[in-house]
């Protein structure tokens, strides 16, 4: 039985970032920068009011002083006014600053009398400018290479007048789930069935990853009708099947997989719940065997198979995010294997939640964060630990 941290190794290095590509923006959201990017239009783009009302001169914008508007001058072209002491000009939000101006009255604390505004505030330097470069230099860092797209990214990426973006290559999955008991949802259920859950979660969870589903199938633990799928899956860079993965009669995966040519490099993980786990190579194609239990699916989803799909992506970070909470009750773990908890995040506390079985996908449903407790740790209640989200 191999540690988890030498398959997880082992999976890591067999996998190779995949080419990149340059997308519309929008297309590359929840994908990694193949580039750093550096800003080219500093933000604010130039010094512009922050509000609706007049552009002036501070030193002579004093509580009732009465000044001459000398012009307008709206959010766009910058029509060049220049004031002097004792004028304003008529401005609105956005709209650049005319030269000579350092300040901005609200239009709320202003009255307008014919072609004069009369002051209700005293106005210091500065007020309600949107200074140049305040929040964005040129040639700052925007994007790091293998940072994660998110929709604020491509705001910003737009805000510096970028309509695409390069990114890293797109990754393709096939899923096949086995087993003769399974049958759709949508389906009518006999006696001694259950329905497909795994086919639904392991499709979510590669688009949860930025990866794409080319093929999601159910195949029944027949040798031919498995290496057919099995051999449609290896069209794609990832296959993952599951179920069948284990050592009964009715499990035909890793011979399947063996008759395929299929190079074996992981079988069997020193991880709880998931050790009927398995990964190997064929051709251009990396495929996970994972449990058909569901929160063996998952466990072994989340450890295993979204890191590949990460750096194929051109991720940097192959981790799922980390929460510091306090736990809030004593956890021991006199097995042979890594446990990994399902538990609930709440308020800054961690507790177990629903049953600690690998079949118990209603407690799984339930958590939102997973606890590792290595072989032979002992957690006190209150301890501080840190935990894996997903959502
Ligand atoms: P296996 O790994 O094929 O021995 O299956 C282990 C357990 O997981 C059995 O109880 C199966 O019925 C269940 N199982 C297998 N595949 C699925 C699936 N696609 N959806 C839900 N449960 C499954
Ligand atoms: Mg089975």
């Amino acid at each position: 039985m191999l540690s988890e941290q030498e398959a997880r190794d082992r999976i890591v290095r067999a996998v190779s970032p995949r080419p990149e590509r340059t997308v519309l923006l929008l297309e590359s959201v929840g994908c990694f920068s193949a580039r750093n990017v550096v800003a080219r239009v500093p933000l604010p783009t130039f010094d512009n009011s922050a509000m609706d009302g007049y552009a002036v001169v501070a030193s002579s914008s004093r509580k009732r002083a009465r000044l001459k508007v000398i012009g307008e001058q709206p959010a766009g072209i910058d029509r060049q006014l220049l004031i002097a002491h004792d004028q304003a000009v008529r401005i609105f939000t956005g709209a650049p600053i005319p030269a000579g101006a350092n300040a901005v009255v609200m239009q709320e604390e202003t009255m307008r009398e014919g072609d004069a505004v009369v002051l209700k505030v005293d106005v210091d330097p500065g007020d309600f400018i949107r200074r140049r470069g305040c929040d964005l230099a040129e040639g700052q860092k925007i994007l790091g290479r293998g940072e994660r797209i998110r929709p604020v990214t491509i705001a910003l990426l737009a805000s510096q007048g970028f309509a695409d973006v390069t990114i890293g290559g797109q990754v393709n999955v096939a899923i096949v789930s086995t087993g003769d008991e399974i049958v759709m949802p949508g389906t009518r259920l006999d006696q001694g069935q259950i329905y497909d859950s795994n086919l639904t979660l392991l499709q979510a969870l590669v688009r949860q990853s930025g990866a794409c589903v080319i093929s999601a199938e159910h195949c029944p633990d027949q040798r031919e009708r498995l290496i057919e799928a099995i051999q449609r899956g290896m069209k794609s860079h990832i296959l993952v099947v599951t179920g069948g993965v284990s050592v009964g009669e009715h499990d035909l995966v890793q011979a399947t997989l063996r008759s395929l040519e299929a190079k074996i490099d992981v079988w069997r993980v020193a991880i709880k719940p998931g050790k009927p786990f398995l990964f190997g190579q064929a051709g251009g194609c990396v495929a996970f065997g994972l449990p058909g239990n569901p929160v063996s699916a998952f466990v072994t989803f989340l450890q295993f198979v979204r890191p590949a799909i990460l750096k194929m992506m051109g991720a940097n970070d192959l981790d799922l995010p980390k929460t510091q909470v306090r736990l809030t009750v004593d956890l021991a773990n006199d097995g042979d294997r890594t446990h990994y908890m399902r538990g609930r995040i709440d308020k800054g506390t961690f507790m177990p939640i629903g049953r600690q079985e690998s079949h118990a996908l209603f407690g799984l449903s339930q958590s939102n964060a997973l606890l590792r407790v290595a072989v032979g740790e002992e957690l006190k209640a209150g301890a501080t630990v840190d935990v894996q989200t997903w959502d």
